[in-house]
């Protein structure tokens, strides 16, 4: 696997590994949550998720790419002529489970417990946990967690310059995961990957 491709998956892992590391301080977990996080409208900003994403994606059969597709589809359909707050299930998701869960982007792993974050003038952002979080913990008293996501921002940030590098890629990035998915599967069928095949990222 490609070095790019291996950095992301360490950066998850350490992602992974803090954000268990909340959850157990807290004794917080998502089990049995009819708030399902996969049906908000996250952005995911940068080409290297993308492409970790489409290593899950490609590794499924071809009937489940049909059906994957033709849910994205009409996510896509929905977001479009819906207001930005619309709640609508992600194409990836079956039985209320992430069927592509070790390649999923890097919100989905980081959302719902509370975080900071340290900006360049020194000043910190503090964020809330989600809607259950804070239903059922702010009350509590705890000692709170210092989950930081200073340092992984930072260091996909790294890692995206340098795959735009290599892609000449100048432009803005933004998509959620139907839009992902389609890009992956339809239209785009393989452009991004054979781009990144010819600036020897993949
Ligand atoms: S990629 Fe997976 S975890 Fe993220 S919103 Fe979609 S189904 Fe949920």
């Amino acid at each position: 696997m490609d070095r790019h491709l291996q950095r992301i998956g360490e950066i998850f892992r350490a992602i992974d590994s803090m954000y268990t590391a909340a959850l157990n301080h807290y004794s917080f977990s998502c089990e049995g949550c009819s708030d399902n996080c996969c049906v908000t409208r996250f952005q995911h900003h940068t080409i290297i998720e993308e492409l970790y994403l489409a290593e899950g994606v490609k590794r499924l059969d071809e009937d489940k790419k049909k059906a994957v597709a033709g849910r994205a589809e009409e996510v896509v359909k929905i977001h479009n002529s819906s207001p930005d707050d619309m709640r609508v299930m992600c194409p990836l998701n079956e039985d209320g489970l992430c069927i592509l869960y070790e390649h999923r982007p890097m919100i989905c792993r980081i959302h719902g417990v509370p975080y900071e974050l340290h900006k360049r003038d020194m000043s910190i952002e503090y964020g809330v946990g989600c809607h259950r979080f804070m239903a059922e913990k702010v009350t509590e008293g705890l000692k709170y967690f210092p989950l930081n996501r200073t340092m992984f921002y930072i260091e996909l940030a790294k890692l995206e310059k340098e795959v735009r590098g290599h892609l000449n890629f100048t432009g803005a990035y933004g998509k959620t995961t139907a839009e992902m998915v389609l890009s992956i599967l339809r239209k785009d069928q393989g452009t991004l990957e054979r781009a990144c095949r010819k600036g020897r990222i993949i």
